[in-house]
């Protein structure tokens, strides 16, 4: 059993401590936000993840949580390791690392005035060569010690929102990056308890997995989009079908020695869409996007990457008004505002970007919903005259045009049964979710 204290109690944050409690460890998640803290004293996740609320209801006798101030900076020195997973945004396309900076100022006061030895070990996604020099060279400045006297670490994680507890308590990977030893023997204990590979490494090389973990797989994202993009204008071209014969290359889509065709995960990276949203693969993406460019090699890919996300919601307007004689006076229901399903974050959703451009457009009324997110996107979307949030979206499908599925909630799947009051009206399935045949009657539009 370890003691450990997570700073930053968000999606990262708070999902690592409730499931690093419930391998009994001893967990105190410390945030700078009072009122998130209130909440989860009183056992209340502030955030939306799959199973987080029971884990944590299992795990309480395990977990506290902290408001750190001035006041209580000082218990940090009590643990164990520290991991820090406070947000890094990018700001006008660079990474922005002020949270890991205060972080690192704090840990440095408290370096400087105690003996012991502590593992800071950072979980945020953070550029490489921030905790081996940036963050080490506050600690070193702040605190007058060396490393050595405290430890440093770099735990990248790679949860998807959504299925949070589930990747982080069965995760494919677990990396364990440190730049001394003592760091490394505490990382180990820490995740003793997981039986997954596990990758020891520097610093800066777990920082730039992360990075080209996230990269690639936005890169799909974006290459199947162009040509799906393409493939339309070209005219003819059932690009659902293209698709499908390139995923059964076997390199894509291996057989077992029974002759049983195993479908990846990777496979879902590999469809027209969207494009990508949420918290991780924009940000990330656009820093090491200039962090490439600070070290002189051009990001060509990554920089098209970008480009080609940043037009789709665009492609997908585009696409619309093909199918549409005018946008102006049409009654829209928007449904999913999140920026995928499962969770309640918005982050650079594609539904609110489309909301945007639909407003723009001049149309009559923007119906939106989603299931647990329409309090987010309250707090980020400009207010609207055009736009009123809807609690219950199947009582307003009779009084629409046009109907958007721009998030794949499950509960949208309902729509499948109503083919009769959809009589004459407009479906774009932004996310493929449902199927044409069900909608013999309406005009059913998909992204390919
Ligand atoms: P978040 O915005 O949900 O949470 C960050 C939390 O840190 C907030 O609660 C904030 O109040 C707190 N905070 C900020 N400054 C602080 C400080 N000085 N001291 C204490 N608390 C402070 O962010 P997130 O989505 O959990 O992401 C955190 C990091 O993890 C980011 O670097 C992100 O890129 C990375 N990451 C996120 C995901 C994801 O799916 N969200 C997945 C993998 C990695």
């Amino acid at each position: 059993m370890m003691k450990i204290a997570v700073i930053g109690t968000g999606y990262v944050g708070l999902v690592s401590g409730v499931c690093l409690a419930s391998k009994m460890h001893s967990v105190t998640c410390f945030d700078i936000n009072e009122n998130t803290i209130n909440q989860l004293k009183d056992e209340i996740c502030h955030i939306h993840e799959n199973g987080l609320q029971e884990v944590l209801s299992q795990a309480k006798f395990n977990i506290h949580f902290e408001y750190l101030n001035e006041h209580t900076e000082n218990m940090l020195m009590d643990f164990d390791a520290v991991m820090v997973a406070v947000g890094t945004p990018t700001v006008n396309g660079s990474a922005d690392l002020s949270q890991i900076e205060s972080v690192a100022l704090m840990m440095g006061r408290l370096i400087k005035n105690s003996n012991k030895y502590i593992s800071i070990i950072i979980k945020s996604t953070v550029i490489p060569g921030t905790t081996d020099t940036y963050f080490r060279n506050i600690l070193e400045q702040e605190s007058g010690k060396k490393l050595g006297d405290f430890g440093l670490g770099m735990n990248p994680e790679f949860l998807r929102e959504g299925c949070a507890v589930e990747d982080f308590l069965y995760p494919d990977r677990i990396v364990l990056g440190y730049e001394d030893s003592k760091t490394l023997e505490v990382l180990e204990r820490i995740y003793k308890p997981w039986d997954c590979d596990k990758l020891k490494l520097n610093t800066r090389s777990a920082e730039m997995m992360k990075y080209v973990n996230n990269s690639l797989l936005a890169t799909l994202i974006s290459t199947v989009n162009e040509y799906s993009n393409i493939a339309r204008k070209i005219g003819g071209i059932n690009f659902d079908k293209v698709m499908k014969g390139v995923h059964l290359d076997n390199r894509w889509t291996p057989i077992n020695k029974n002759g049983k065709k195993i479908i990846p995960k990777i496979i879902d990276y590999l469809k027209p869409g969207c494009g990508y949203g949420g918290s991780c693969f924009p940000k990330d993406v656009m820093a090491i996007s200039a962090l490439a460019e600070d070290v002189g090699v051009p990001a060509r890919i990554l920089s098209s990457v970008i480009e080609v996300n940043d037009k789709q919601p665009e492609v997908i307007l585009d696409i619309l008004e093909n199918e549409v004689d005018r946008l102006k006076d049409k009654n829209i229901l928007m449904l999913g505002l999140a920026f995928k399903p499962d969770t309640d974050d918005v982050r650079e959703s594609v539904s609110l970007k489309l909301m945007k451009l639909l407003d723009n457009k001049g149309v009559r009324k923007i119906l939106a919903h989603d299931p647990i997110a329409i309090s987010n996107a309250k707090k980020v979307i400009e207010p609207s005259a055009k736009v009123d949030y809807v609690n219950d979206w199947q009582s307003i499908v009779p009084d629409t045009d046009i109907i958007i599925i721009s998030t794949n909630w499950i509960h949208y799947k309902d729509l499948s049964n109503m083919s009769e009051i959809l009589l004459g009206k407009v479906i774009l399935d932004a996310r493929s979710l449902l199927n044409k045949s069900v909608f013999p009657n309406s005009k059913y539009i998909t992204v390919n």
